[in-house]
């Protein structure tokens, strides 16, 4: 893309209603903006980064045997009065009423609606086991919406949930969709530490919170180093397979062993035995929330299917969601200096800034144009007629993962100067090397 051509509606000014940094950088390298309190709308460069999200989420979401589908927004209240939530979910949910009198909602989440999808197809213990998935916009009406997308009212989630025969089978299912998430925030480039959660008003008695380190925070999170030493993406002998149960038990035995709490579960006697060396605390982001919790709504919905000795049975039930737009803001919490966001590679709206110093001279023109075709779209080219200090300081706060500074001493010799953002590490190379370096 091409700056003079773009709609990334950059700002100087901090914006005053922006007390986190990840808020405040979003508004100012211009990614969102908010539009009614706690709902936002995605400009282009945001919407780069929400959609790499999003592909990384499903990809492993499918890697895990998830199959995804897309269930609606809107939804017809008879179906929470069924599981007796709607009443329950009290003032977060909004209710709206249709022409007709019918009272209707905008999803919170979709538990009601999965199970009367699966209820309507599936009659036989056969069919089982099922992960089904979506990554929706779900509504919640948040008394205080706050750090903008962090806890928005209007907010994208991957939501899924699966369907087992039995406890065994839902077992299964759950350390599946925890390695699916271990390898998400992984490839996103986040520490993302499994701490155990309360079940609250859902019930049931596995569940797990997915906690990013971050200065700002809700919570105080205390672990141990183990979690960040793990590689959960690597394959082979040492890796996890998803399809493999002695893989899966190896490794929920260690997310389960190895101390993490946040402050409300924190034990001093487990810490004490953490060896000194080891420990890790700080404030911590929640951006994932897995639960189990048996046949609530198998049961309360009547999803019946036939066992294998032809009897009902009331399949298990897990649910697992990630906060997908959430992460985009914790992301930034997590990797960011003075001067702007530093993207990971991963999920950069544009892998790299061209900067064209100096407009005009065709030299300059020459090899930016060149560079632009060459990087086929993954590329923000800076082709304004501004001073460097302008180019630089934007590339900073938009935090590409490279700048390739194109000034006309370099452009003669046929060299470019790359930057390296995370570290600011630079030098200067030809433009066959310089693109090299890139796609290694
Ligand atoms: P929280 O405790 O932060 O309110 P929650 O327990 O209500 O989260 P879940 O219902 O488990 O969250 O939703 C799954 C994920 O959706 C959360 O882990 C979080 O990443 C994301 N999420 C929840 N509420 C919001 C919100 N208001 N804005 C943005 N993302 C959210
Ligand atoms: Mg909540």
């Amino acid at each position: 893309m091409r700056l003079t051509r773009s709609f990334i509606p950059t700002l100087k000014e901090t914006p005053n209603e922006a007390r986190i940094a990840s808020h405040r950088l979003m508004l100012r390298a211009g990614l969102v903006r908010q539009t009614a309190a706690g709902i936002y709308a995605w400009l282009p460069a945001g919407l780069r980064v929400l959609r790499n999200i999003e592909r990384i989420v499903r990809e492993e979401q499918d890697a895990a045997g998830a199959q995804e589908l897309l269930m609606p927004t809107i939804q017809a209240a008879e179906l929470w009065k069924e599981s007796g939530r709607y009443e329950d979910y009290g003032e977060e949910m909004l209710r709206i009423r249709d022409r007709h009198d019918r009272d209707m909602l905008y999803g919170p989440t979709n538990e009601e609606m999965i199970t009367d999808l699966f209820r309507q197809s599936v009659k036989s213990y056969r069919e089982l086991p099922q992960i089904l998935y979506h990554i929706q916009w779900k509504f919640r009406d948040e008394v205080r919406p706050r750090f903008g997308v962090m806890r928005g009212r209007e907010f994208l989630m991957k939501d899924a949930y699966s369907f087992d025969l039995d406890h065994a089978g839902a077992v299964q299912s759950y350390r599946k969709m925890m390695l699916a998430y271990m390898r998400t925030f992984q490839r996103l480039g986040l520490k993302a530490i499994p701490m155990e959660a309360d079940t609250g008003p859902i019930g049931g008695d596995l569940s797990h919170e997915f906690i990013i380190l971050a200065p700002t925070g809700e919570s105080q999170v205390y672990y141990d180093a183990a979690f960040e030493e793990i590689d959960y993406v690597a394959g082979g002998a040492g890796g996890f397979n998803h399809d493999s149960a002695a893989d899966l038990n190896r490794f929920f035995i260690e997310m389960t062993t190895h101390y993490a709490a946040t402050d409300e579960k924190h034990d001093l006697a487990k810490w004490a035995a953490v060896a000194d060396p080891r420990r890790r605390e700080g404030r911590g982001i929640e951006v994932g929330h897995i639960f189990y919790f048996g046949t609530k709504y198998t049961k309360s919905m009547n999803a019946a299917v036939a066992g294998p000795d032809g009897k009902p049975v009331f399949p298990e039930m897990g649910s697992y969601g990630i906060g997908v737009s959430r992460l985009v803001g914790a992301v930034i919490e997590a990797s960011h200096d003075e001067a702007g966001i530093i993207w990971p590679d991963s999920i950069a709206p544009f892998k790299a800034a061209i900067l064209n110093l100096k407009v005009g001279d065709a030299a300059c023109d020459g090899l930016c144009e060149s560079l632009y075709g060459r990087l086929q779209g993954n590329a923000l080219y800076d082709d304004r007629s501004d001073r460097a200090g302008v180019k630089f300081n934007d590339a900073d706060l938009m935090g590409h993962p490279w700048q390739i500074i194109v000034g006309p001493r370099g452009a003669a010799a046929g060299k470019v100067e790359l930057k390296r953002r995370a570290t600011g590490e630079r030098s200067e190379l030809s433009l066959d090397d310089a693109l090299a370096k890139l796609a290694g």
